[in-house]
């Protein structure tokens, strides 16, 4: 029986490793892509701290896993199908067996959030995009709309303009929810045209994006905006699959932990972006990834 399974290997996960590592439990750190989660897709961190010129997200998280997996860490690379949960017995089932342990970390990290509209789906891959720091550089001198008003939509707004010719901040409110440094940088930035109070209603296209069809909520008019790419940057939904049915969660979907990061259940906690909480951020997850591993640790002693 494994002391500790840690499912993802994002910042949260990574620090619940690293700490785990130097406790000695015996921990098994389960990646179903990548490690390094979505900060793998975020082209520079300026606000995570010890980084005062900032770093590439990917340098970032390569720092985390190469750290935990000198204290003894090995991530293996396994997709996890289903949990089986009862306070006494913890079944981890993946495409390559079954695991037993005492004591259970979710680091699953959330995904993007879709638009739902017509012509998103189908066009995926050939023109929309969730992140502009991986499809980018496919856009040189074209026209693009970026589709959001946080965080993400502004600084991946702000990176396209390093290839697009112009790129088009449609935003449904006529107020951006980011923080005012990125909006500062955003209305300084002469490639980039704010749209407010817009929507977009369906995107078009055969073999790549042509258009987007957009719709003023003020006014209620439509119009036809050609352009090339379409990136969607409207927040993100946990990757909650693992835990439904099993674990309280909150109205969005994140799981509900108190501040030790327990769940509903015990032995399983939960650290990072699938946690319901007030900031989501590399700083925040590796917080709650440090004080998981200790909390695991501690029951794992009373088990
Ligand atoms: P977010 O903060 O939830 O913002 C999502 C944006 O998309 C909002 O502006 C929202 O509009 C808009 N939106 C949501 N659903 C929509 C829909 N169906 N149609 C059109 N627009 C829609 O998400 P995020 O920017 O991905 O950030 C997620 C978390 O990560 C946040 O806590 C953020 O602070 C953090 N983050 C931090 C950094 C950083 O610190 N550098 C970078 C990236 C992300 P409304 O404003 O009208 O709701």
């Amino acid at each position: 029986m494994e002391d500790l399974v840690i499912i993802g290997a994002g910042p949260a996960g990574l620090t619940a490793g690293l700490y785990a590592a130097r406790a000695r439990l015996k921990t098994v750190l389960l990646e179903r892509l990548a490690p390094g989660g979505q900060v793998l897709s975020t082209d520079w961190v300026e606000n995570y701290p010890g980084f005062p010129d900032g770093v590439s997200g990917f340098e970032l998280v390569d720092r985390m896993k190469r750290q935990a997996e000198k204290f003894g860490i090995v991530i293996q690379s396994q997709e996890v199908s289903s949990l089986e949960l009862t306070p006494d017995k913890k079944i981890v089932v993946t495409d390559k067996g079954n695991l037993e342990t005492k004591a259970l970390i979710l680091a699953c990290g959330a995904g993007y959030r879709k638009l739902g509209i017509e012509g998103e789906d189908f066009l995926t891959g050939k023109g929309v995009s969730y992140c502009g720091t991986c499809d980018g550089p496919f856009y040189r001198d074209l026209e693009v709309v970026a589709i959001g008003g946080g965080d993400t939509a502004l600084e991946e707004a702000l990176f396209l303009t390093r290839f697009a010719s112009k790129v088009h901040l449609i935003h449904r409110r006529d107020e951006l929810r980011a923080v005012k440094l990125l909006q500062d940088r955003v209305m300084a930035q002469e490639k980039i045209n704010i749209i407010w109070d817009t929507i977009p209603t369906r995107i078009v296209g055969e073999n790549g994006v042509d258009g987007i069809g957009l719709k003023n909520v003020k006014t209620g008019e439509e119009s036809l905006l050609p352009v090339q790419g379409v990136f969607v940057f409207i927040g993100v939904i946990p990757n909650n699959q693992l835990a439904k049915g099993l674990l309280e969660l909150d109205d969005r979907g994140f799981v509900v932990t108190n501040d030790y990061m327990e769940t509903s259940l015990k032995g399983v906690f939960a650290a990072g972006d699938i946690r319901s909480k007030l900031l989501w951020q590399i700083s925040t997850a590796v917080g709650e990834g440090a004080t998981a591993a200790f909390a695991a640790e501690k029951y794992i002693e009373g088990f």
